[in-house]
Parts: C-alpha cells; sequence; structure tokens
C-alpha cells in the first residue's frame, strides 16, 4: 500500500491509500478518486503536503496522550525543496502541475510575505475562508502546520526556475 498526498482542482489537500502507483493512475483516470471536500475527481498528487495535525484550535488542552513506542514516525516538517525528473512519461503530469498552479494563482489572492498571518487569521475565524497563496518560511510553514493549519505549497516545475 502506498500513501499519497493528493490535492483536488481548488486546492484541497488530502491521502488516500493505493495498492500501487498503477493503481493510483488508474483510479484517477477512471474519476474514482474524489476530494472529500468538494466531491472534485480532477485530483493530483501533490508534490509534497505538511502533515496536518487535525483540528486542535488554539486555547485549547491538548489531552493528555499515551506515547506508544509503535507510532509511526511522520516525515520531518522541513521538508527540501520539491525537485523533479522529468521523463516522457511524466510531461503529462507536469502539464497538469502547471494548469493547478496556474489555476490556483488565478484564483487566490496574492499574500506575500503575509501569509503565515493570513492563513491563521482564516484558521481561527478571524476573516472569511478565501483562497490565498504567498510566501512562508520553514519555520513559519512549520508554525503553521503545528497548528493545524491547513495549507500546501504550490508546485514549482524544474524548468521555471531559470
Ligand atoms: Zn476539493
Amino acid at each position: 500500500m502506498i500513501r499519497y498526498a493528493l490535492a483536488c482542482e481548488k486546492g484541497h489537500a488530502f491521502e488516500s491509500w493505493f495498492q500501487s502507483s498503477a493503481a493510483y493512475d488508474k483510479q484517477v483516470k477512471r474519476g474514482l478518486v474524489t476530494c472529500p471536500v468538494c466531491n472534485s475527481a480532477k485530483v493530483e498528487k501533490a508534490i509534497m503536503a505538511p502533515q496536518l495535525s487535525g483540528t486542535k484550535k488554539r486555547g485549547e488542552a491538548a489531552p493528555p496522550q499515551q506515547v506508544s513506542s509503535s507510532a509511526p514516525a511522520t516525515p520531518p516538517p522541513e521538508a527540501p525543496a520539491p525537485v523533479a525528473m522529468v521523463s516522457p512519461q511524466e510531461r503529462e503530469l507536469r502539464k497538469k502541475l502547471k494548469e493547478l498552479r496556474e489555476h490556483l494563482i488565478k484564483n487566490a489572492d496574492y499574500v506575500g510575505k503575509k501569509f503565515p498571518e493570513e492563513a491563521r487569521k482564516m484558521h481561527y475565524g478571524e476573516i472569511e475562508h478565501r483562497s490565498i497563496y504567498g510566501e512562508a518560511s520553514p519555520d513559519q510553514a512549520k508554525e503553521l502546520n503545528e497548528e493545524g493549519i491547513e495549507f500546501h505549497p504550490l508546485p514549482v516545475l524544474p524548468d521555471e526556475r531559470n
């Protein structure tokens, strides 16, 4: 079984298990993989997604937890920058990533370095929810992640960095 971090065309991030990467391809192609939020079947693998720590709210005391030695290891939140090797087979995926990114940029407000602040305000209901994108340092991303704030990085295509 493989767990993939996925995102729909509207940018909702979620995770799903698949038998294999071939099974993933087949199910996505047939529209069997849908977003749990908006039910869209247009889903793509997210290049990297921070682990979401549930719906814990600020000021809410965490319940005491038994720590088990067999708890699954979580990947480090400071993941390295996304990279990709582009083979011919991946051209289609790459094209879709580009579309996803363009879609996000077109439909979201650019908030620049205020991203962590704006994301937090939305998360805690201080301002209305909307799609935003901007910049967050690895530390800021880690903090947001620890507060259970859902966000994910814009896909970056290697050849656009030149
Ligand atoms: Zn969705």
